[in-house]
């Protein structure tokens, strides 16, 4: 069957779905996680690529695809179909935009701890394919943790949900973690399941300038201390400025135990806002993340000639350019500590995104399985995947 015979909503694509670069041929608009599944049969029958869409916020990060025939839109997917408050689950369509999920959960005192900063046009599904880490991971854990069920559709039309009847080649695989960070390249994200939080009573954070050499001491001390901070960040606007960290207390009593972690820093004043850099991404054409243990975090500040953002108590920052990055050397004195680069945006097509991956092969034979005629966003991940 052709696209045009399955009864979605199907348009010509014009030079604004692009994909980095590569103009599709069709925009789909599937309302349903059947309607995605007969977009990527027919898609299948004529060997169409596809790459899922949502806010549309980060196309533009990972490589362009090889090909790009259907750009799968999930705006229509907007529905908070459940959200059990009494048990702090909520489940939603994956086009839902984050924003709107926030409303909705704060209604009811509730919120998903990812830390998306309101206003991008970020949707459910696009957050999780793009997999980055908030502040507060480092006490709620990331996406890949909160995410408690997800219900995809592979290459072939196939609905799979994690927890659900075994379908037979997904089964031993966990589905919400392979397809958090996967942009798009293993199937489509049609709905996800989350564990909740209730609002904190407070919040209050400490904000400080200490001397740059005393950051990776502090940051630890911090993460230790008993009045147990959701999130340690730092921000250096300049690779040669100084640096600016700011510690989140939530809960109980915030306000004195955000004293006590004003004691620990030496300095510092106590607020009910965060500073503005708080979550976001660091402004850069160039934009790498780099992972690594804590205890490494002196030497990710000193081996990276660029602004970063990050924590240096989950270990995880990230660095942007508008010059040059020089990743290969920036690489090798991170992965000398035990970490990682991955570059996420850059205008350079011929710069290595990811350096060397040891899970690799594992990755390749998941592609294999997943996706076997290479047509979910192919060449946008890893090692050309
Ligand atoms: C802690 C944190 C801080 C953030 N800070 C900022 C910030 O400062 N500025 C900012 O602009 N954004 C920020 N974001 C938002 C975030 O980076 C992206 O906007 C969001 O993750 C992408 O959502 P999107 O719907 O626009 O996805 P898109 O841009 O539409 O897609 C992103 C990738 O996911 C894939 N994809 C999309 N939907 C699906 C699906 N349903 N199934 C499979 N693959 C899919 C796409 O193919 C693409 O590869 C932040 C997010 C977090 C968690």
């Amino acid at each position: 069957m052709t696209l045009a015979q399955i009864g979605v909503d199907v348009r010509q694509a014009g030079q604004g779905d692009a994909v980095r670069g590569v103009v599709p041929r069709w925009v789909a608009l599937p309302t349903s996680v059947e309607e995605i599944a007969a977009v990527l049969r027919a898609c299948a029958e004529q060997d169409l690529a596809v790459t899922p869409a949502g806010g549309r916020t980060k196309l533009g990060w990972a490589a362009s695809p090889e090909r790009c025939d259907v750009l799968l839109d999930l705006s229509r997917m907007d529905a908070l179909l459940e959200h059990a408050a009494g048990d702090l689950v909520v489940r939603a369509q994956a086009g839902l935009p984050m924003d709107a999920l926030a409303a909705a959960l704060a209604d009811k005192g509730q919120e998903l701890a990812l830390d998306v900063p309101p206003g991008w046009g970020a949707t459910v599904g696009g957050t999780l394919a793009a997999g980055l880490a908030g502040p507060r991971a480092f006490r709620y854990g990331t996406a890949r943790d909160l995410l408690i069920g997800v219900t995809v559709v592979l290459a072939d039309g196939t609905i799979a949900r994690s927890g659900g009847k075994v379908v037979k080649n997904v089964a031993g695989y966990d589905l919400g973690k392979l397809f958090t960070g996967s942009y798009g390249t293993l199937g489509v994200i049609a709905e996800a399941t989350f564990r909740l939080h209730p609002l904190p009573a407070g919040r209050r954070w400490v904000v400080a300038e200490p001397d740059a050499a005393e950051v990776p001491a502090v940051a630890a001390a911090l993460a230790t201390a008993q009045a147990e901070p959701s999130a340690v960040e730092v921000d250096r606007p300049r690779q040669d400025g100084p640096v600016a960290l700011a510690a989140l207390v939530e809960g109980t009593a915030a306000e004195a135990r955000a004293e006590a972690l004003r004691e620990i820093v030496g300095s510092g004043t106590v607020t009910a806002e965060p500073p503005a850099w708080w979550g976001r991404i660091p402004p850069g054409e160039t934009l790498a993340e780099a992972r690594f243990p804590p205890a490494a975090t002196g030497a990710v500040l000193e081996a990276a000639g660029t602004a970063l953002r990050g924590s240096p108590v989950s270990g995880r920052m990230l660095l942007a350019t508008d010059e040059r990055l020089g990743v290969s050397t920036l690489r090798k004195a991170v992965e000398e500590h035990g970490g990682r680069v991955v570059v996420l945006r850059t205008p350079d097509d011929d710069v290595d995104r990811w350096g060397q991956v040891s899970a690799l092969g594992l990755m390749r034979r998941v592609k294999e399985r997943f996706d076997p005629g290479r047509r979910m966003s192919p060449g946008r991940f890893v090692g050309g995947l």
